[in-house]
């Protein structure tokens, strides 16, 4: 049977196996065999030892297609990257941080402003436009207000999602409110999870509808970029790639490069001012990074 990690507690596995339910697992067998360590998010095959009491045995890791640090998570489909349209006030650089590291992982970014029950209509749009032209999924919501959350869970659908943003901007609001309704299977881990109250909290993944997950714990706390040659960057702002094959040099970086076609575009306001801004600044930040 195979099944995904959705929580790991002292030696134990909890598997969640669609239509099924959750099984209590060891997985002794992995560890000699496969000699890695079994992450939240992995899909795994088990062996059923109780159906009744939903025991088993872990068998063999699926081949991973990403895994995240922190949280320590695999197969991680999308990031719905949170910001507060206010209270706190977007920082695009950060957001724009927050894309790169998430597309680096292979991980797809989802924008998502929440709070918008506190600005007009009119400077909630001023700030989506920022990114209308990114090509970026774009979600407003309002946790209080109840505002675009069926919208949200609708992207979430068969996919596993973490959630990313400072704090404060409402993600655990968020999270909560998908929770309510949908959480099917959730009963049964709480219940097993019990045990295990004292340990150190890990992420786990909130299983709901037939095949979608979302991380309980934020994604991408460190947004420090490191290992990156600067001239990988531009491959992160997927708005220059529009525009590339019109720069004058082959390999342009945008920066200080004649005849460059996404500078243009940033004069002719199809790219925005804020994240070709955003662009210069990370592309120096890797440049000062010292290299051995
Ligand atoms: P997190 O740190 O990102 O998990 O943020 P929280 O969910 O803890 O929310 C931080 C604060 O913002 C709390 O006081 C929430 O009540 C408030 N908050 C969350 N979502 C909204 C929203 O859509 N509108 C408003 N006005 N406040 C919100
Ligand atoms: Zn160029």
């Amino acid at each position: 049977m195979i099944g995904k990690i959705v929580k790991g507690i002292a030696g134990f596995y909890y598997i969640h196996v669609p239509d099924k339910g959750v099984y209590e697992c060891k997985a002794r067998g992995i560890f000699r065999n496969q000699k890695i360590k079994p992450y939240i998010g992995d899909n795994v095959k088990i062996a059923v030892l109780d159906e009744k009491e939903k025991l088993g045995n872990v068998l063999e890791i699926l081949p991973r297609k990403n895994s995240l640090v922190r949280p320590t998570v695999a197969n991680i489909d999308q990031a719905v990257i949170v910001f507060a349209v206010e209270n706190p006030k977007p920082s695009f650089n950060l957001l724009d941080r927050f894309l790169v590291m998430a597309q680096r992982q292979e991980v797809n970014p989802i924008i998502c402003f929440n709070k918008i029950d506190t600005l007009s209509k009119e400077d909630v749009n001023a700030i989506k436009d920022v990114y209308s032209n990114t090509g970026y999924h774009i979600m407003l919501t309002s946790a209080v207000e109840e505002i675009g959350i069926s919208p949200l869970k609708d992207i979430l659908f068969n996919k596993t999602t973490v959630f990313a943003g400072p704090s404060g901007v409402g993600k655990s609001s968020i999270l909560n409110l998908i929770q309510s309704e949908e959480i099917l299977e959730t009963g049964e881990v709480s219940h097993k999870i019990k045990r295990g109250k004292h340990t150190t909290r890990h992420a786990s993944l909130l299983a709901f509808h037939k095949d979608s997950y979302v991380v309980d714990t934020p994604g991408f706390s460190s947004l420090f970029i490191e290992d990156m040659e600067k001239e990988e960057l531009k491959d992160y702002f997927i708005e220059f790639q529009r525009y590339k094959d019109g720069c004058k040099f082959g390999g342009c970086n945008h920066i200080s490069e004649p005849k460059c076609a996404v500078k243009k575009a940033v004069q002719d306001g199809e790219i925005s001012e804020s994240r070709y801004n955003s662009y210069t600044l990370l592309y120096e930040e890797l440049k000062d990074i010292r290299r051995w």
